[in-house]
C-alpha cells in the first residue's frame, strides 16, 4: 500500500508547553485512520501542522513523498488536501447546491483554466455530489435555515468538490447527536472505501472510532502512546490507563 501522508519527529512547543512531541506515523492509501487522546493531548496541533497553518519546531512531513516544509495552507490545499473545519466555512446567504458549485467551479478553473463557466454541468455535479451526502432533497434550501448536522454533511461535499486524495478532519461531529455522529462517520467510511479518498481523523467518541477507523493512534501529552487496529488499541493498558485516568 503506498503512503500517502508521512511524519517523522514532528514537534511543536509554544514557549515552555511541548503540545506535540516526536510524532512519528504514516497514512496509507485508502485508509480511514483516527487520531484520539485526551484534550490538550496535541491532536489540532498535530492538524495544524499537517495542514500548514502551524510551522512544526522540529519533524518532517511528507504528502505522497514531497517536503511540505516551508509550504502554506493554501499550497498544501492545492496539493489535494482537503480538510473540513469546526466552524463551517459555507455561505450562509447561499443555496446548498450554489455552495458546492462555487467550489466545483472554483476548482475546476484552477484544474482546466480554460473551461468554460458551464453552470448546468457544474449544478449536475454538484447534484452528484450532494446525493454522495445525502443532501440532494435539500440542494435549493438557503443553508442559514440548515441544521448544524447537515452544514457538516454540506462540508463535506464542499471539501470533496476539491477532488482531495486526502481529507483531514479534526473533530468532523463536534456539536452533533449520537446518531448524526455515526451517520457522519459511516458516510465518510463510505467515501473512503468507494472513492479511495484516506482520511485521517479525530474524535471523541470512542464507539465512532472503534467502529469505524480502520487504524487509530493515541496521542497523549504530545506523545503518540499507541498506534494499531481497533482491537490492539482497545486492549492496549497504556489506552486504557489514558482513559480511565490512570
Ligand atoms: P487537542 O486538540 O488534543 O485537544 P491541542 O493541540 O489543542 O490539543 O493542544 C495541545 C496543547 O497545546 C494544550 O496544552 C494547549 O493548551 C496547547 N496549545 C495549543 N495551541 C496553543 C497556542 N496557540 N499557544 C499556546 N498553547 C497552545
Ligand atoms: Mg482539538
Amino acid at each position: 500500500m503506498s503512503i500517502v501522508l508521512e511524519t517523522q519527529g514532528l514537534s511543536k512547543s509554544f514557549g515552555a508547553i511541548k503540545a506535540v512531541s516526536d510524532v512519528s506515523f504514516a497514512l496509507h492509501k485508502g485508509e480511514l485512520l483516527a487520531m484520539i487522546g485526551p484534550n490538550g493531548a496535541g491532536k489540532s496541533t498535530c492538524f495544524n501542522m499537517l495542514m500548514g497553518q502551524l510551522k512544526p519546531t522540529a519533524g518532517t512531513v511528507w504528502l505522497n513523498g514531497q517536503d511540505l516544509a516551508g509550504l502554506g495552507p493554501r499550497q498544501i490545499w492545492r496539493m489535494g488536501v482537503g480538510r473540513t473545519f469546526q466552524i463551517t466555512g459555507t455561505y450562509a446567504s447561499m443555496t446548498v447546491a450554489e455552495n458546492v458549485q462555487m467550489a466545483l467551479i472554483s476548482h475546476h478553473r484552477r484544474v482546466f483554466s480554460i473551461l468554460p463557466y458551464a453552470h448546468r454541468l457544474y449544478r449536475d455535479r454538484a447534484l452528484d455530489l450532494l446525493n454522495l451526502v445525502g443532501m440532494a432533497d435539500q440542494a435549493d434550501r438557503h443553508c442559514a435555515v440548515l441544521a448544524y448536522g447537515d452544514l457538516k454533511r454540506l462540508e463535506l461535499a464542499i471539501a470533496l468538490a476539491h477532488e482531495p486524495s486526502l481529507l483531514l478532519m479534526d473533530e468532523p461531529t463536534a456539536g452533533m447527536a449520537p446518531r448524526e455522529r455515526i451517520a457522519l462517520m459511516q458516510l465518510t467510511a463510505d467515501i473512503v472505501r468507494d472513492r479511495g479518498v484516506s482520511v485521517l481523523f479525530t474524535e471523541h467518541d470512542m464507539d465512532v472510532v472503534f467502529a469505524h477507523a480502520h487504524r487509530v493512534m493515541v496521542l497523549n501529552r504530545g506523545q503518540l502512546i499507541a498506534d494499531g487496529t481497533v482491537d490492539q488499541i482497545r486492549n492496549d493498558p497504556r489506552v486504557q490507563e489514558v482513559y480511565l485516568g490512570g
